[in-house]
């Protein structure tokens, strides 16, 4: 088997992570629990039996992580530490080095793919598009090797099957949680190949990333985990006065969704940047012990969260939709698979339960597993590749994610949509000479930057995190997905589909 990762293998979100997983490991608490806190936060799109399979299914693929080697914080007794997370009505997240849980996940993989001899790593390539087989199924990866130790250049790997793990498409947006390679390459390149892509419109902004500056917001930025608010910290706007308890019952806990417009709600009628996270009152000691990622990164910025409270604003942080898949990963092209962020499996729907999805990503890669082991399709005859036209120019990079973050960012409406989409059209026409991997990510970008913003133009109503200032609430005309895929004859097509 060939892992093929476009800079080091640790560059991902799964390294970031600061909260947790979440899984029912508590005795006081039940898989149904757990279920009804994730059809909640979904707001009637999630897919159940995708949920189902998730809840049931994860407590045993976080011990056989552990079995892998990962360690996860303990009580004093030896059991497993668990927090609990916005959204959650139960202690049921387990984390890792207080608030550094992503990065004893990517050790502990890490490690076993060193381990495993049956595994090739190939690092620095970008893979660019899927190899098509003559009999419509997938045959492989073209990909650009981008010269780390090797020869520069592009080139093809055949396959009998292709698992896209490309994470998630936070950089189409100015400011983000997500590292530099989160640009969407898998549901762009997926698109392109034919598959379906669902729930697009729904990207979860994270409620608190640290508030650096005006001029420094742009690209990754540093999250304030909400497991800050489980331990008892709390959102103050300018004058000190806390907002989220009269906005929702479970207050500085509420769905991501909900504390995101309320924040965005303060910022807009004070006319502010940012607002406040008070975590003073939990002392030194819990925020050396609990929180020492974010702690430290605060005071690098001249902050102390012992001594004064975080400014902190949202950021796009996470994308519910992706390329549409089965309970056991596959995608409408035979022989593609899809896992993790860049899948859409259905158990996110119109918002994601914080915590839910680096569990996502241990479930349903188990059931990839257990499915190529089960029926490993044989190598599909590749057909002849045509050349790449149409590549953008990485110049407009920038003027992209400013256009969705002006018009397709927290706050939406038709006419900030439609400001969006003329934009990105006149941005479509600035293509490249040169097909570098600059120019590819520039076109992934733009692609999954049009689908979301055409979702988001479609969908009338407001509900989970897609919020429309000109249509409030959830609308039932609206209770189910839009599909899109791109028709031959390169146009980009949507589907209404009613949930199940
Ligand atoms: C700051 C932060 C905090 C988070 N905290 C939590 C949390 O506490 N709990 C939780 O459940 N979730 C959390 N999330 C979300 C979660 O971390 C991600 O959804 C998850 O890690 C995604 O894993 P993944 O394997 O799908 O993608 P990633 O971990 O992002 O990995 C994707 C890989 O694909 C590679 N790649 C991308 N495109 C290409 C290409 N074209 N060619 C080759 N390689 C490519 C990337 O380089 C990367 O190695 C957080 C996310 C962030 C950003």
């Amino acid at each position: 088997m060939i892992v093929v990762t476009k800079v080091n293998i640790d560059d991902g979100s799964t390294i970031w992570a600061q909260g947790g997983i979440a899984a029912v490991l508590d005795p006081a608490d039940t898989t149904q629990a757990h279920l009804a806190d994730t059809l909640v936060a979904g707001v009637g799109l999630c897919d159940e039996a995708a949920v189902e399979v998730l809840v049931t299914e994860g407590p045993g693929r976080l011990h056989e992580l552990i079995a892998l080697g990962a360690q996860f914080d303990r009580n004093p007794d030896g059991s497993l530490a668990l927090t609990r997370e916005g959204g959650h009505h139960a202690d049921r997240i387990v984390h890792a080095g207080g608030d550094a849980t992503g990065v004893e996940v990517q050790r502990a993989l890490h490690a076993a793919v060193r381990r495993d001899p049956g595994l090739q790593v190939v690092e620095h390539a970008l893979v660019l598009d899927l190899l098509p087989g003559a009999d419509g199924r997938a045959a492989g990866i073209t990909l650009h090797v981008l010269g780390e130790g090797t020869p520069d250049g592009v080139g093809a790997v055949l396959a009998r099957a292709v698992v896209l793990a490309t994470g998630g498409m936070g950089q189409v947006y100015a400011a983000t949680t997500n590292p530099s390679v989160s640009t969407g390459d898998g549901v762009a390149l997926g698109l392109r190949a034919g598959a379906v892509v669902t729930d697009v419109e729904f990207v979860q902004f994270h409620p608190t990333v640290l508030f650096l500056g005006a001029d420094a917001g742009k690209g990754q930025q540093p999250l304030v985990s909400e497991a800050l608010r489980g331990e008892g910290a709390i959102l103050v706007d300018a004058a000190g006065t806390p907002f989220m308890r009269d906005v929702h019952e479970l207050a500085d806990l509420a769905p991501r969704d909900v504390v995101a417009k309320a924040i965005t709600r303060v910022l807009l009628e004070q006319d502010v940047e940012h607002v406040y996270l008070d975590a003073r009152h939990l002392g030194a000691g819990v925020l050396a012990h609990r929180f020492p990622t974010i702690t430290a990164r605060c005071r690098q910025a001249g902050i102390d969260p012992v001594h004064e409270p975080i400014p902190v604003t949202p950021a796009a942080h996470y994308a519910s939709g992706g390329l549409r898949t089965d309970l056991d990963g596959r995608t409408s092209v035979p022989g593609l698979y899809a896992c993790g962020e860049v899948s859409c499996t259905g158990v996110h729907g119109a918002n994601r339960l914080a915590s839910n999805s680096l569990l996502e990503g241990l479930v349903f890669a188990g059931r990839i597993g257990a499915d190529l082991a089960r029926d490993l399709p044989s190598q599909a005859e590749p057909r002849d590749l045509d050349t790449p036209t149409g590549l953008l120019d990485p110049g407009v990079r920038p003027a992209v994610t400013e256009a969705m973050t002006q018009g397709a960012g927290v706050l939406r409406s038709a006419v900030s949509l439609a400001d969006t989409l003329g934009q990105l059209d006149r941005l479509g026409e600035k293509t490249s000479t040169d097909p570098g991997p600059s120019a590819w990510e520039a076109t992934n970008l733009h692609t999954v930057a049009t689908a979301l913003a055409a979702a988001a133009e479609r969908r009338t109503e407001t509900r989970g995190c897609h919020w429309r200032t000109d249509h409030a609430g959830a609308d039932e005309r609206w209770r189910g997905h839009l599909l899109a895929s791109i028709d031959a004859d390169g146009e980009l097509r949507e589907q209404y589909e009613p949930a199940r």
